[in-house]
């Protein structure tokens, strides 16, 4: 069975990097009715982040992504975080002990500091001489007296297997002539990464690792270390880097990677998990507006390329414009989304609402039926330009005189208009009806009068349509505010 993880490592709250990493191991374990695996790597216990393991698995599910299997939801190859999984990684280490795949190391932190200092001072990459690799049983005797709790380092063999990466390709890197023997489990017990990855893919029963091409070089190590330990490796598919638009390094500094930023700001999961796999490869068609369902059917592992993938932000309004707008289309999702404007519209409008109407469901699913399409969020109901919805605008005779000279006759007219209509006018017919009253008034423009209307109906210069506005407005509301121009 396809079994897939995502592994990251509780330092940092989830950002879209891990995401799109996430993202690709859930389309692929749904393509191929499979397990998509929460893992958590949380062997360094100095980098562990307050709150990173929770938000992590919070933005998973905010992103219509749950995992089947996870530290919170449980599962048959438990648990889920590595730092409750030392007794493995201790009888595996036991295992390549025994073997000598793996070997006592006893150099002090200092000199491994100063072998470091020393390669770098001969502009050298620092690499372990791997002093301790052949120590005799009687040297090992001797100084476990003194240092009774040796690291571990894996015995790096130099024929490294080569393997074929399902998106990279032919792969063979001789890790042992680069590189030192690695640190495999610390003197506190606690593993590090490389091990703990690989024990911990076998025992989850993980078929295939789909993760950032940034690990390809260490696939060796980690196939070196199932060689020795017996066990047969999973897949690899590596994923090209997901890039800014620019090229330059996606940045956790930025601050605005981070999921829970984007959901504070009212972006749809639907419309991240879009624009995210729409910059990368991987799908038939790149169409914008696709939802995971769509994904899942058109996901190909072997269309996805080496290049990296550019992602720009600056789309991302209009990615969400489209999924809000297929939403609002929906009747159960457009019920949901009048929930959360009501809530939008109490906390940005709150003790100023002179009306409560307002907050009528069907007041708020006339607004997003009218303005669907014209904006991107949610939230964008409640900023200034649509604030006249929710409250009514102060507007002084002044400025509407410095429009026209005729605003008694506008407004009176405008009121006798809906008086006749019996007020049910639809948009289309509205539009009409106001032009025709602009004919009627010899010496105004029609663009006058509606730029009156707009300033009298809503207090703003520019905005949806006259006859839209008065349409969502609802005439008992409109012949309030034009009352008001009168009086
Ligand atoms: N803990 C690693 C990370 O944070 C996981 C790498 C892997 O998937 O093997 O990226």
């Amino acid at each position: 069975p396809v079994r897939v993880r995502f592994a990251p490592s509780p330092t940092g709250f989830l950002h879209l990097g891990g995401l799109r990493t996430a993202l690709y191991n859930y389309i692929f374990a749904k393509k191929y009715q499979g397990s998509f695996i929460l893992r958590l790597e949380d062997t360094d216990q100095t980098r562990l982040v307050p709150g990173a393991a929770e938000n992590i698995e919070d933005m998973l599910e905010w992103a219509g992504i749950p995992p089947d299997e996870s530290p919170r939801r449980g599962g048959p190859a438990g648990p889920y975080q590595q730092s409750q999984r030392l007794e493995l990684y201790a009888q595996a280490t036991e295992a390549l002990l025994k073997t000598g795949a793996a070997y006592p190391c006893f150099c002090s932190p200092q000199r491994l500091e100063l072998l470091k200092k020393e390669a770098l001072r001969n502009h050298q990459t620092p690499r372990y001489d791997n002093r301790c690799r052949n120590l005799n049983q009687e040297q090992v005797a001797q100084k476990l007296a003194k240092v009774p709790k040796p690291s571990i380092r894996f015995r790096l063999e130099k024929a490294a297997p080569a393997f074929q990466d399902l998106v990279y390709g032919w792969n063979r890197h001789d890790v042992a002539s680069v590189e030192g023997d690695p640190v495999i489990m610390k003197s506190d017990g606690f593993p590090t990464y490389h091990l703990a990855c690989v024990v911990d893919d076998h025992h989850m029963g993980i078929s295939h690792v789909l993760r950032g091409s940034e690990w390809l070089v260490s696939t060796a190590k980690h196939l070196l270390l199932y060689r020795a330990l017996g066990w047969q490796p999973p897949h690899f598919a590596h994923l090209p880097l997901l890039l800014n638009r620019d090229g330059s390094k996606l940045s956790k500094r930025q601050g605005d990677i981070f999921l829970e930023h984007f959901a504070a700001d009212g972006f749809l999961p639907d419309s991240l998990v879009d624009i995210i796999t729409n910059c990368g490869s991987g799908f038939a068609g790149n169409q914008m507006g696709r939802t995971l369902p769509e994904l899942i059917t058109q996901f190909d592992l072997t269309q996805i390329t080496c290049h990296s993938a550019l992602l720009d932000l600056e789309k991302l309004p209009e990615f969400n414009r489209l999924h809000l707008q297929r939403l609002v289309s929906s009747e159960s999702q457009r019920r949901l989304l009048v929930g959360k404007l009501q809530a939008l519209v109490e906390e940005a409008f709150g003790s100023q609402l002179q009306n409560r109407d307002v907050l009528n469901p069907v007041y708020m699913e006339r607004i997003l039926l009218l303005r669907q399409g014209h904006i991107c969020r949610l939230q964008d109901l409640v900023s200034p330009a649509y604030s006249y919805l929710w409250t009514r605008p102060s507007v002084g005779r002044a400025q509407l005189d410095a429009i026209s000279e005729k605003v008694d006759v506008i407004a009176k007219r405008v009121l006798g208009l809906l008086e006749r209509s019996g007020m049910t006018l639809t948009q289309d017919v509205l539009s009409g009806e106001l032009k025709k009253l602009s004919e009627g008034l010899e010496g105004t423009k029609h663009s006058n009068v509606m730029k009156l209307l707009r300033v009298a109906l809503s207090g703003q210069q520019q905005g949806p349509p006259i006859a839209e506005m008065m349409v969502s407005l609802g005439p008992k509301e409109v012949r309030e505010r034009i009352q008001k121009v009168l009086s």
